[in-house]
């Protein structure tokens, strides 16, 4: 029997749940874009902003989607022809990489297999082989939506350190920021991008560059950078237009003004800690389950899982069948799983992923692993049931 008539559930790695503060906040009309209450909350966003990403550095924020700010952030610090490393652990990885490739500069990738973390060492030898140092950059995804590992960025900054190596670390938080655990400042980071629409519960749209002085520094050595990317006047805007470099985007302001509030009023590492709680339940119940049968998580270590988005394989057809009956029969939306396997590949159906970032609390994630469970049983999938009974029993003692 069909059950999906209800409010519906997209659960899946961005754009996450919006908040009814969030879409409340973004009903209204267009307001006064060259004076009065707009500008005053966009120059009090700021430090909300940086308090999120643990920084006392900059931020300049755009009109775009986590594609753009890749761009962005290479545009204002490595020029053409200049070179740039990228340890990639996933498919967002690559996508770094080939953006970088496509502005002219020139990529060494470290290739790791579809189920590691950046590997710290690996790195080491690459930047130790670069005695010249012209390698300009590290670009490094914190928690890779694709296969749902988290890197730990403070270690290739003891890399570089260790090794004396100028090159700039940045680091892509689009899938952790506000989700898993990030201090910008202490362990670091010189460059970060985040985008509006995962842990930052807001419509895609807006994306974010936070950079500390040094990086300001190699973007004061760049002969020419693009107008509509310099970060420069975005981050210390002398009129208002030049925060977003022409008119701003004004409804999701609000709705951004909103989130932040509420990443505020519980605090930042409360949020780290609800959706470690709530990561834990979905390891226990997708464990539990895997114990029979065909389903495994992609990333074995836990202290390597995101707690943002997790990526599973249930094999083909399951994958697919799964999310399509979840979705009909349910109202909840499944992650396909991407990146997993190569394009045109019958194996691709296999994998599918949960994004718990942002607007998630304790009811939401039991929901939607009783529907997952139910599915399961459903379609005849083989696995140990009472996974829903186990994420119960764990959430009892966190
Ligand atoms: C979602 C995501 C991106 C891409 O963001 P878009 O807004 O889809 O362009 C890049 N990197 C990571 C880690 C992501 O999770």
């Amino acid at each position: 029997m069909r059950l999906s008539n209800g409010r519906p559930y997209l659960a899946i790695p961005g754009p996450s749940v919006m908040p009814d503060a969030v879409l409340q906040a973004m009903h209204r009309p267009a307001p006064n874009i060259y004076e009065g209450a707009l500008p005053e909350m966009v120059h009090g966003m700021v430090p909300d902003l940086k308090y999120v990403a643990q920084t006392s550095g900059d931020v300049a924020i755009y009109i775009t989607n986590g594609h753009g700010m890749w761009e962005a952030v290479l545009a204002n610090t490595v020029a053409p022809g200049q070179k740039v490393l990228v340890p990639a652990s996933g498919r967002f990885g690559y996508g770094w990489a080939d953006c970088a490739q496509a502005m002219g500069i020139e990529v060494q990738l470290i290739d790791h297999d579809r189920h590691s973390a950046i590997d710290p060492e690996r790195v080491r030898a690459a930047l130790e082989a670069d005695k010249a140092h012209e390698i300009k950059a590290v670009l490094a995804v914190h928690v890779d939506t694709s296969t749902s590992v988290r890197s730990d960025v403070a270690a290739l900054r003891a890399v570089l350190d260790d090794l004396g190596h100028p090159a700039l670390l940045m680091a892509d938080c689009i899938a952790s920021l506000a989700c898993d655990e990030f201090r910008m400042d202490d362990w670091g980071v010189d460059v970060m991008i985040t985008a509006s629409q995962k842990g930052l519960m807001t419509p895609p749209g807006l994306g974010f560059a936070f950079f500390n002085a040094r990086a300001a520094e190699q973007r004061r050595g760049m002969t020419q950078v693009s107008r509509y990317w310099d970060w420069t006047n975005r981050a210390n805007p002398a009129q208002f237009y030049q925060f977003f470099n022409g008119t701003a985007p004004t409804h999701h302001l609000y709705g951004l003004r909103a989130a932040l509030d509420m990443i505020r009023d519980e605090g930042i590492e409360a949020v780290w800690a609800r959706h470690a709680a709530l990561a834990g339940a979905i390891w226990t119940a997708v464990e539990h389950w895997g114990e029979q049968g065909p389903l495994t998580l992609n990333i074995r270590d836990r202290a390597l899982r995101s707690h943002a988005v997790t990526s599973m394989r249930l094999g083909a057809p399951h994958g697919e069948r799964l999310r399509q009956w979840c979705a009909e029969e349910m109202g909840v939306t499944l992650g396909l799983g991407i990146g997993m396997s190569d394009p045109g590949d019958p194996n691709g159906t296999g994998f599918f992923r949960f994004g718990h970032m942002g607007h998630v609390n304790g009811h939401m994630i039991l929901g939607l692993l009783g529907v997952v469970e139910t599915g399961l049983a459903a379609l005849d999938v083989v696995h140990q049931p009472g996974g829903v009974s186990a994420a119960a029993a764990y959430l009892a003692t966190v």
